[in-house]
């Protein structure tokens, strides 16, 4: 046990770093991603009234979802859930935009264990053994310096308490950006073949929920699938943090 006198100096700086940190907050106040409103001090990256109002798609308590529907036919799904409805110039999209290009994987992290929090309480979600997120291809990683998906896949994973999985699939080819590709073939056609699994026997027989930022076509996650569903057993789910509306 320390003496009296350290108890008495560790207590000081802890309020004098308190003080500095509440001075610091008055000066500097960390802003709502979504509406720019200073945060106060029980709100994280997001405000009250802008979090209530996010535009949740509920499609967990739905099998049969527009997403679902989407993918139907193409990729054989235990089930397919995205937290939020993407549309251009909204909330979701400033939301999005910060997660990807403004260094936004704390906020990632928040809206994974956010959604996880609501995965947990639909037993499709409930029975998933890991959870593997879409890889960037090295090349972009390191310039990107994270992974969105990773980010809230990890946020997932502490809610449903399952483990996140990321040196398992592999982004083999680099692929140039998607937006410049139109339909949904030519983007299907970028990205065939660019996934590989490393170590598939840890994937044996799992329930695996895969996870990504933006669903819009469905091709990168039509691509993940390809060499997962080969190994012996393997079952699919897929969660995104959003899903642009058709
Ligand atoms: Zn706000």
């Amino acid at each position: 046990m320390r003496p009296v006198s350290s108890q008495r100096k560790i207590k000081f700086w802890d309020s004098v770093r308190g003080a500095f940190n509440d001075a610091i907050a008055l000066l500097f106040p960390e802003l709502c991603v979504c509406c720019d409103r200073a945060l106060v001090s029980q709100e994280k990256h997001l405000c009250t009234p802008c979090l209530y109002h996010l535009p949740v798609t509920g499609f967990h308590h739905d099998a049969d979802n527009l997403a679902m529907r989407q993918l139907a036919g193409r990729i054989p799904l235990n089930a397919l859930a995205s937290y939020l409805y993407f549309s251009a110039g909204s909330s979701v999209q400033r939301i999005v935009h910060r997660i990807k290009y403004q260094k936004g994987f704390a906020l990632a992290d928040y809206l994974g264990f956010l959604y996880g929090l609501e995965l947990g309480k639909a037993a499709a979600f409930r029975s998933c053994d890991l959870i593997v997120p879409v890889p960037l291809h090295k090349k972009r990683l390191r310039w990107r310096g994270y992974n969105q998906s990773e980010w809230f896949a990890r946020g997932l994973g502490r809610a449903l308490s399952v483990e996140v999985i990321t040196d398992s699939l592999v982004r083999t080819v680099h692929t140039r950006s998607q937006t410049k590709s139109n339909t949904r073939w030519e983007r299907f056609e970028n990205m065939e073949g660019i996934f590989q699994v490393a170590h598939p026997a840890r994937l044996e027989g799992k329930h695996i929920l895969l996870v990504d930022d933006v669903l819009t076509t469905g091709a990168t996650l039509e691509a993940c699938c390809i060499p997962l569903l080969q190994i012996s057993g393997v079952r699919l789910s897929i969660a995104t943090i959003a899903v642009t509306k058709h």
